[in-house]
């Protein structure tokens, strides 16, 4: 296989080998339209080159002739007059990873080759513009030097020349600045700056793959779930300039709105500038309909492209353009990131208007992007003349929270627990980790095209860019909004959705669900296996449930009924000797649950619940020793008697564990503390009769927490049977109720066969199973080490967050596979956390369960998902994020 194709020489059918950048300039080219040539070096090519630490040797010869060719395509030279040829190198991966890694431009300039380009353009600012771009990203992208040293010098030159940009500065300023670059890189990196255009070429490429594995690349990856080893293509394409005087500059633009999905063409144009100049977001862009005004017939020829590209493609399209002297380039084409509404409309748009169909559009979605049309917004009523700034509506959603000004702050405080909203002038691809960690961005400069706008889009954050009357000092850690000034720590209100800010905390509320989603829903629907349940405890949740879509409820934590006002009755049913008094506590809890349960039930009339009986250990609803002896303390100081608190401090210490979350808790508390379980199976069961006399029809299951062996199942459940047989003696009412059990320890699921000749129904707790499989707390283990295990690649996925296939996939399968084999029977679903997460979806689906519950603000992802998996095509959800 050869290590890189001409744009002209494939179709650019083959993402995988050509990446994404790639393989859409070859398709391009294909359709003939006006893109400058070049050729893509292979994803293959990067794959070798981090398996050996070299670039293969045999590469560099079939460079060599692929820039022949271009040179004998063009009738230019590279390296040489009278019409030299600049090239840039570009990174471009199957998945876009905007911004992320590493890109060169201007390659093939040295001190000879300004003069001839100045004498062919006519243009000494243009020439040494392009000199001084190339000598500041060679120096920094693949030489290593701090780019910050250029900067400064630009900075200073603008300050001494009394100008707010770069475009401003004259001929002169910019040879001086080229000289001062070159003085640069003599001093940090003596004599490493070739002249020779070939080897600048062969130094280029070589970064370009190396800044695949950059941290901030590797950051990328993990937030989006793209393996390492997919590995990025390098393309090297003939520069056309949009700096080239005042007919000439560069664009970014939709073929739909891309904020809202509407049909309406979107786009940013920058006169005199090259493509940097607009995502960097430092200067303000014209809009399309001032470009037509500019240049008409390039306008004329650019909308006609977009049309064909939509309709070719069948999707919203992202285009790069640069007009140089007045003639139309198009530079690159992807699939236009979007929100989650637009991604919605757009989808269903499509499907009537006939250019995809229904299946297409259940792919075009990204699961976990459906949470973000639930996102709060502005109330109605918020006065929005008193918001400090007003900029683009980059990214949809309010938020509120506390001002940070660097990433690293972001991420400290949010580890703290702390909501923060990061405000920068811009944010740059080393910012990765502060938007990762903040839930909100805002930028005073900036475009809906920025790096800001478009990565935020992609996390599904709120986000302004462009808040103009925002001053942002970093160095100094303030913001000037107005006669206000912000500083780290103050609280403000982000509205991702108009643009606004506003100070402190304003009145938000929820949004209205789009009307298309219900139809793109009913369509998954119509596709999935998996069914797909709620994780509710209480009525209220269960009706948001059912209103988005649940088919009844998967789990019911009647851990969550103890709390509030009733932990007194719980306490006094753990905590007393005296069984009258005792008696007295369980016989007031089995009334409010059988409030509860009837409550759930009537929710979920006609649909399955699952009340799992409780769980934690007692010690969770009982006050911690140090508390009491506070408390005693208080009371010996103020000479009054503790004989109470005493007692209870000895019964409390009685259920004290070293080791909790191992111990007395689950179908072992249900063993050793019968009258608990048994209350509980009464109270469902009272439940269920009432709500079937009301002429209702639920559908009660009855699950059990924490089995290991068969044994705690078998007389567990001849317990709750017998508790079901007296509470409906002498009504007359025949019951059905499925007992079935979580398996969430190793050794259920290694001996599922067993426990499933005795159970009606499994469901995977995939928190505790996790847990469980590695030894690795739950509660602790995300807060303390996991994230660095993440970082240093030592795990690759959190198993919290998505199941873990080898290990605790492997107990799924093994349990599921001999649990049905036991029991034909058997219903299979699952329940933890896992149950909300696309890719757990896609592995549960593989393997035949019959649902998943999940939290019920997740579940309509989850149909989503479901689907996806049915069709086999999670990959192009993941595209369009
Ligand atoms: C589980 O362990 O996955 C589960 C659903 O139960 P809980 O989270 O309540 O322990
Ligand atoms: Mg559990």
């Amino acid at each position: 296989m050869a290590d890189l194709y001409d744009f002209s020489a494939t179709d650019g059918s083959d993402k995988d080998l050509l990446g994404g950048k790639g393989a859409g300039l070859a398709r391009m080219t294909s359709l003939g339209l006006p893109v400058p040539p070049g050729f893509t070096i292979t994803t293959e090519v990067c794959r070798a080159t981090m398996a050996s630490g070299d670039i293969p040797a045999d590469l560099w010869p079939e460079v060599d002739a692929a820039v022949a060719r271009l040179e004998e395509q063009t009738g230019r030279t590279f390296g040489s007059g009278p019409v030299p040829i600049l090239l840039s190198v570009r990174s471009g991966a199957k998945f876009s990873m905007p911004g992320m890694m590493d890109t060169v431009l201007n390659l093939g300039i040295n001190e000879g080759i300004v003069k001839t380009l100045i004498e062919w353009s006519g243009d000494p600012h243009f020439g040494w513009d392009a000199n001084r771009r190339f000598l500041q990203m060679y120096g920094d992208v693949v030489l290593g030097i701090e780019a910050t040293l250029f900067q400064d010098v630009l900075t200073e030159m603008r300050a001494t020349r009394g100008v707010d940009d770069d475009s401003e500065l004259t001929s002169d300023d910019l040879e001086e600045t080229t000289r001062r670059f070159r003085a640069i890189i003599e001093r940090e990196r003596p004599g490493q700056l070739p002249d020779d255009p070939m080897q600048q070429l062969r130094g280029a490429i070589t970064a370009v793959f190396k800044s695949w594995n950059t941290k901030r690349a590797i950051a990328y990856r993990r937030i989006h779930g793209i393996s390492d080893d997919l590995g990025t293509a390098a393309n090297v394409q003939m520069m056309v300039f949009g700096d080239l005087g005042d007919d000439s500059g560069t664009g970014v633009c939709f073929t739909r709105d891309p904020a809202t999905g509407s049909k309406t063409l979107y786009g940013d144009y920058l006169p005199r500038a090259q493509g940097e100049d607009v995502v960097a977001g430092r200067r303000n862009t014209l809009t399309l309909d001032e470009l037509a005004g500019l240049h008409p017939e390039c306008h004329r020829q650019l909308i006609e492209i977009m049309d064909g590209l939509e309709t070719h493609y069948r999707d919203m399209c992202d285009i790069e353009f640069t007009i140089e002297k007045d003639v139309l380039y198009i530079l690159q084409t992807r699939a236009g990131k979007r929100t989650a509404a637009a991604a919605v409309r757009l989808a269903v748009a499509m499907v009537h208007e006939g250019l995809i169909d229904e299946k297409t559009a259940v792919t075009r979605v990204a699961p976990a992007a459906l949470e973000q049309l639930h996102r709060p917004r502005i109330a109605d009523h918020v006065d929005i003349g008193s918001a400090v700034a007003s900029g683009v509506a980059a990214s949809p959603g309010a938020a509120t929270g506390k001002v940070v000004f660097t990433s690293d702050s972001a991420v400290a405080r949010a580890r703290e627990g702390e909501k923060v909203i990061l405000v920068r002038p811009e944010t740059t691809p080393d910012d990765i980790h502060g938007m990762a960690a903040a839930i909100g961005i805002l930028t005073s400069q900036g475009g809906k095209t920025s790096h800001a706008a478009v990565v935020a889009r992609g996390m599904g954050k709120p986000a302004i860019t462009g808040a103009a009357a925002i001053l942002v000092d970093v160095d100094a850690g303030v913001a000037r909004a107005k006669n206000d000034d912000l500083r780290e720590g103050d609280v403000i209100t982000i509205d991702g959705t108009s643009g606004l800010v506003f100070l402190g905390e304003v009145d938000v509320v929820e949004p209205e669900s789009i009307p298309e989603l219900q139809e793109l829903l009913t369509w998954a629907d119509q596709i999935r296996k998996l069914e797909v349940r709620a994780n509710a405890d209480t009525a209220e949740d269960a009706a948001f449930a059912r209103a988005r879509g649940a088919a009844g409820i998967g789990l019911a934590r009647t851990e969550h009924m103890f709390l509030g006002e009733r932990l007194a009755i719980v306490q006094s049913l753990i905590l007393s000797s005296d069984p009258e008094q005792r008696q007295k506590a369980l016989n007031d809890l089995e009334q409010q649950q059988i409030g509860d349960f009837e409550s759930l039930l009537e929710a979920m009339d006609g649909l399955p619940v699952v009340i799992r009986l409780l769980d934690p250990p007692l010690h969770e609803f009982l006050p911690s020793r140090l508390e009491l002896e506070h408390e005693m303390l208080g009371r010996v100081r103020a000479g009054r008697p503790i004989d109470d608190l005493q007692a209870m401090s000895d019964q409390v210490a009685r259920w004290e564990e070293d080791n909790p979350m191992l111990g007395l808790r689950g179908v072992r508390l249900g063993l050793m503390v019968k009258d608990l379980y048994r209350m509980q199976a009464r109270a469902a069961t009272t439940a269920l009769t009432r709500r079937i006399q009301a002429g209702a029809a639920p559908h009660l299951e009855i699950m059990i927490p924490l089995v290991a062996v068969a044994e705690e199942l078998i007389q567990m459940r001849d317990v709750i049977e017998e508790e079901i047989a007296r509470a409906t003696e002498g009504s007359g009412v025949e019951l059905d109720i499925d007992i079935g059990t979580m398996i969430e320890l190793p050794r259920a699921a290694l001996t599922a066969g067993e426990i499933a000749r005795v159970a009606d129904f499994f469901s995977f707790g995939t928190n505790d199973l996790t847990q469980m499989t590695y030894g690795l707390s739950r509660d602790d283990a995300e807060g303390l080490f996991l994230r660095d295990y993440l970082e240093q690649g030592i795990l690759s996925s959190d198993p919290f967050q998505s199941i873990d296939r080898d290990g605790v996939g492997r107990l799924i399968r093994v349990a599921t596979k001999e649990g049905r084999e036991a029991n034909p029977d058997l219903i299979v679903g699952l329940c933890g956390e896992h149950g909300g997460d696309p890719e757990s979806i896609a592995f549960v689906h593989d393997l035949g369960l019959d649902y998943v519950s999940c939290s019920p603000p997740r579940i309509e992802g989850a149909r989503l998902a479901a689907a996806q998996a049915a069709l086999g095509d999670m990959e192009s959800a993941q595209r369009v994020d």
